[in-house]
């Protein structure tokens, strides 16, 4: 059996701490960090995503800015708003909802916001801070799970992290920030992607596990080792007519035959989400006061 990482409660943790600083900084008379987020088009899982992070402000003292455009909106459009975000001196950080529209160039994107208030961490300034372990705006999800692995005080000293999935936002800054000197960290450390070969005999060998490459009940029970951490990303919605939305979110963990041989384990919804909303909240008052000072 194995012990629940709760990354809800975690985050509430987070945003409580935030909640107190943020009511300080109002009592001394100066205005609240400020975060806004760019959404554009409908897609459901970002909406989702966007309306988690404005209440989040919300319901911690912070203001917020929601901008939304029309899926057709064009690439220079875009910009334009990001610049006039950039040049908003009562605006701490904002985001840029991913994914964007075919017709626009998301790295041309990302690169246009100021590395100041590139609180996603995405800019190549930010990210490449973060690998020279200087402080910066670390990636929110891998950021948040580093965290949960710290106030767990879980010791990944020396272990074998393996890590699946390789993409910017999660997969390779979680596996530079584990392998990176301090606690958490110095772990040896596997990167695994869609081009791995024989990946179930690099994961049995995994002290931990962290997985994100977006497939349902990826990881069963036989890919892992006795007593490893395990660390689910995945968020996948599964058509569903008995639910009432339609759908089921489902990680990549087979959460209840691994939970049963794993030391601790995230679940998907509560684990890993709610902590990566907090680390952004968290990295949003970093670029306040940068801001402030
Ligand atoms: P992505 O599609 O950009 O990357 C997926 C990665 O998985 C790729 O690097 C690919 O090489 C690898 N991969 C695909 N099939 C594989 C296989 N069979 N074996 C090994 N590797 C394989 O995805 P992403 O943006 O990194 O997101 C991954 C998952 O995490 C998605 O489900 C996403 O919704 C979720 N996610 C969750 C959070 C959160 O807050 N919990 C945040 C971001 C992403």
């Amino acid at each position: 059996m194995s012990i629940r990482l709760d990354g809800k409660a975690t985050s509430n943790q987070i945003k409580a701490e935030l909640e107190k600083e943020v009511s300080s900084i109002k009592k001394s008379g100066k205005r609240p960090p400020h975060l806004a987020a760019v959404l554009v088009g409908n897609d459901g899982a970002s909406l989702t995503y966007v309306g988690s992070k404005v209440r989040s402000c919300e319901k911690i003292g912070y203001d917020s800015t929601l901008i939304r455009l029309d899926d057709t909106v064009t690439q220079q459009k875009l910009l334009d708003t990001i610049h006039k975000l950039n040049n908003d001196p009562g605006l701490d950080g904002f985001i840029v909802q991913l994914p964007l529209p075919k017709h626009i160039d998301e790295e041309t994107v990302l690169h246009a916001i100021n590395p100041d208030k590139d609180v996603d961490g995405f800019h190549p300034t930010n990210f490449g801070k973060m690998a020279l372990g200087m402080e910066t705006f670390i990636p929110a999800t891998p950021f948040g799970i580093m965290e949960l692995l710290r106030r767990y005080k879980l010791d990944i000293s020396g272990k074998h992290a393996v890590v699946i999935g390789r993409s910017h936002i999660v997969g390779r800054p979680m596996s530079i920030l584990l392998s990176e000197k301090g606690n958490p960290g110095n772990a040896t450390v596997t990167l695994t992607h869609s081009r791995t070969k024989n990946l179930s005999e690099i994961t049995q060998k995994a002290d931990i596990v962290v997985s994100a490459l977006g497939v349902p009940n990826f990881l069963t029970a036989d890919m892992v080792k006795q007593d490893a951490v395990i660390i689910d990303v995945g968020i996948t919605r599964v058509p569903d007519e008995t639910h009432p939305k339609g759908y089921v979110i489902v990680g990549d963990v087979a959460y209840n035959e691994v939970k049963e041989k794993a030391s601790y384990i995230t679940p998907v919804p509560g684990g890993v989400g709610p902590m990566t909303i907090a680390m952004l909240l968290q990295n949003t008052m970093l670029a306040y006061k940068r801001n402030a000072s």
